[in-house]
């Protein structure tokens, strides 16, 4: 009798003899092999991915500041991962993370510029702190376009690569995040969508992930510097009703899919395209229950 193969993704498929065996194996291990980077890979949106990806056959290079949280979780997912003290915005040592995985693996196939910082709350123009612009402008614009030049630059000879980058809604609809933060994620956006044209040239396909709120650190302190006291729970409750599927949280790992899809062969001719994972929070007119 046919036997109902479902995997922990949600896949099933009728496992007919000589038919499910060689379909659903190329789905378990969409990365097998490959050798990916994932800046800010220590928490959130980025430890969600480097745990996907490995678990995809991936040989992952975990790049953050916080060295003890990317040590802790390269030592969970040892031998396929590695962790390396990055700041991405510093020119030498995105340099010498691109270098690592060239002399440790011999190639770089997927490099995700998904460190990012939110910054204040402020949302006005007429409280703009250019020096708080220029930090939140040296982690989001200036790591991710260091991140993209340094993955090209050995991508390019071997006409080899996926780039990907974490933006945000609050870079496609205005009004949905901090100004200066909705501002350097426009650019996130803008350097994937213009890089990938040269890029393409050499077989280089070049995306990025726009997602709504997901209930990581970096969100959870946002509110927190508006509602002081609001707990965990309290941030998942207001962002599952601030959600257009309702009552639907989005979480890291949801994210971590998207990054899955885009690095895998399976969106082998998707380049210049800014995924928005959102439940449909931009397309709709959000209705709070
Ligand atoms: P997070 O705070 O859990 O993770 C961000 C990681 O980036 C941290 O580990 C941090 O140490 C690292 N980082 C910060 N500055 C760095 C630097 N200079 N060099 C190297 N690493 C650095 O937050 P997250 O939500 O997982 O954020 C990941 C990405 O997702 C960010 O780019 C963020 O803007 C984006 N994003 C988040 C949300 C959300 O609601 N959480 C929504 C849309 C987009």
């Amino acid at each position: 009798s046919d036997l109902l193969l479902t995997s922990s993704y949600g896949f099933s498929c009728d496992h007919t003899p000589g038919f499910a065996s060689w379909s659903i194996l190329p789905w378990l291990h969409r990365l097998e092999g490959k050798v990916a980077i994932i800046t800010g890979g220590a928490s959130g949106i980025g430890e969600a991915t480097a745990r996907l990806f490995v678990a995809h056959g991936a040989l992952v290079l975990i790049a953050d500041i916080q060295d003890k949280l990317g040590a802790e979780l390269a030592q969970e997912l040892a031998p396929n991962a590695s962790f390396h003290h990055c700041d991405i915005t510093q020119e030498q040592d995105v340099e010498a993370l691109v270098d690592a995985a060239v002399r440790q693996h011999g190639r770089l196939d997927i490099m995700y510029n998904n460190a990012g910082v939110v910054g204040s709350i402020n949302t006005s123009i007429l409280d703009v702190n250019i020096e708080e612009m220029d930090k939140l402008y040296a982690v989001n614009v200036r790591g991710t376009l260091l991140g993209t030049k340094h993955a090209a630059r050995v991508m390019i000879p071997v006409r080899n690569g996926v780039i990907l980058a974490t933006a945000s809604i609050a870079g496609v609809m205005g009004g949905t995040g901090p100004l200066l933060y909705s501002i350097s994620k426009c650019a996130t956006a803008g350097i994937i969508k213009s890089v990938s044209a040269e890029l393409g040239q050499h077989g280089i396909r070049v995306n990025c992930i726009s997602p709504s709120g997901v209930p990581t650190p970096l969100a959870v302190s946002l509110f927190q510097e508006q509602f002081p006291g609001i707990t965990i729970p309290q941030v998942e409750d207001y962002m599952r009703n601030m959600s257009a599927l309702k009552g639907v949280l989005l979480v890291a790992e949801d994210v971590a899919r998207a990054a899955l899809f885009l690095a895998s062969d399976d969106a082998s001719f998707i380049s210049g395209h800014n995924l928005i994972v959102d439940g449909g929070f931009t397309a709709s007119k959000a209705i709070p229950s």
